[in-house]
């Protein structure tokens, strides 16, 4: 090791041992997971599922389940896709072989997956034996005008529970799998863009359901914990109801700036340097933290669910997770830990060592 090595290997020890807060990573691939645990990540705060959708094999059976018109055709469908799921759960989970690994369900909508050019939509028509105003009709139900508040994160699992169940099955195969193998593994289920503790409920039944079924199959049990993203305003002012259904809550900042501030996740750069250069907001929301707005919001569901449930782990995997300033508020308000991409952890270890020096 050059001397350099030994001495950032010393300074990131020296580091872990002064802070409180634990650094994860967001990651969805083994390959970023060896990265990002080469960098010292302490676990998976955010693996997002629906990037493992689009591989040239599996696109086909997500759009076979989309166009489906009855439950069962979806269902055949999702099995097509289970074991592609089981095998990314395996890989995954490997990877980080001893530490906590957070798999959040399927949160985009829909029409993501679909084409979107005539000619493809024609080819799609054809591959699934439909006509092409079949795909138009399906199309026109799933667009939608804003499509970060619509049919997306847990209200897909609401309304087709047969997804929930597919990714829940196969994470806790892959799971049962690695344990029959002798290794460690700790899986945990989130549910994205909760607002009311009902359709945590909803989801977690199906997921409890779907769990206790597998372990029965397999005759292993599997230690899972089950948690939510607060990621909506009214899931932050209603914590302690929704900290009744969960283990752990991640605060997704990227979508709970976009609500609390109106402004939009994705077209928001158009306007908002001029807000900072006119002095209206300091910085950019989504990059640095907006404690006095949204970081109210985090401090009244840190409150709420920790009333109901004091044991609750808390966690920020939103872009703030990787920001050495907004580290500093997530130690101030005692979160357990943060989660960001695998280049940006050693700066997060270094800030957490900061913030509990400070
Ligand atoms: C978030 O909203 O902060 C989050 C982490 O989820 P995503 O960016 O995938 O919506
Ligand atoms: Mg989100």
């Amino acid at each position: 090791k050059s001397l350099l090595a030994q001495q950032y290997a010393r300074i990131m020890q020296w580091s872990d041992q002064y802070s409180r807060l634990k650094v994860r990573t967001n990651a969805d691939t083994p390959e970023d997971a060896a990265v990002a645990r080469s960098y010292g990540a302490m676990g998976i705060g955010l693996c997002r599922t629906e990037h493992m959708f689009f591989a040239e094999e599996r696109i086909a059976a997500m759009r076979e389940m989309i166009l489906s018109s009855s439950l069962e055709e979806r269902e055949k469908a999702l099995a097509k896709l289970l074991p592609y799921q089981r095998a990314d759960f395996k890989g995954i989970f490997s990877a980080m072989e001893g530490l906590a690994v957070t798999v959040r369900l399927l949160d985009p909508p829909l029409h993501e997956f679909l084409p979107h050019e005539e000619a493809q939509i024609e080819e799609l028509a054809k591959a699934f034996g439909k006509t092409s105003q079949y795909v138009h009709k399906k199309m026109d139900d799933l667009k939608e005008f804003n499509p970060m508040l619509g049919h997306r994160g847990c209200r897909l699992g609401v309304t087709y529970p047969e997804i929930t169940a597919m990714q829940t099955r196969a994470i806790i195969e892959a799971a049962a799998e690695l344990l029959k193998e002798g290794k460690k593994v700790f899986p945990e289920i989130m549910v994205p863009l909760v607002g009311h503790f009902k359709e945590l409920a909803n989801q977690a039944k199906v997921i409890r359901e779907t769990a206790d079924a597998v372990m029965k199959e397999k005759g292993i049990k599997v230690e899972y914990a089950l948690g939510t993203m607060i990621e909506v305003p009214r899931a932050a002012v209603t914590a302690d109801e929704i900290a009744e259904h969960a283990e752990f809550f991640s605060f997704g900042t990227n979508d709970l700036t976009q609500m609390t501030s109106g402004f939009s996740r994705d077209d928001s750069e158009h306007y908002l340097p001029y807000y900072i250069e006119k002095g209206i907001y300091p910085q950019n929301p989504f990059q640095v933290f907006d404690w006095e707005g949204v970081g109210k919001l985090v401090e009244i569901a840190i409150e709420k669910g920790r009333k109901t449930n004091p044991k609750i782990k808390l966690g920020v995997c939103g872009e703030h997770g990787g920001d050495p300033a907004s580290i500093g508020y997530c130690h101030r308000v005692g979160l357990d830990y943060v989660s960001c991409s695998p280049y940006r952890v050693p700066i997060a270890r270094l800030a957490a060592a900061q913030a509990a020096l400070a």
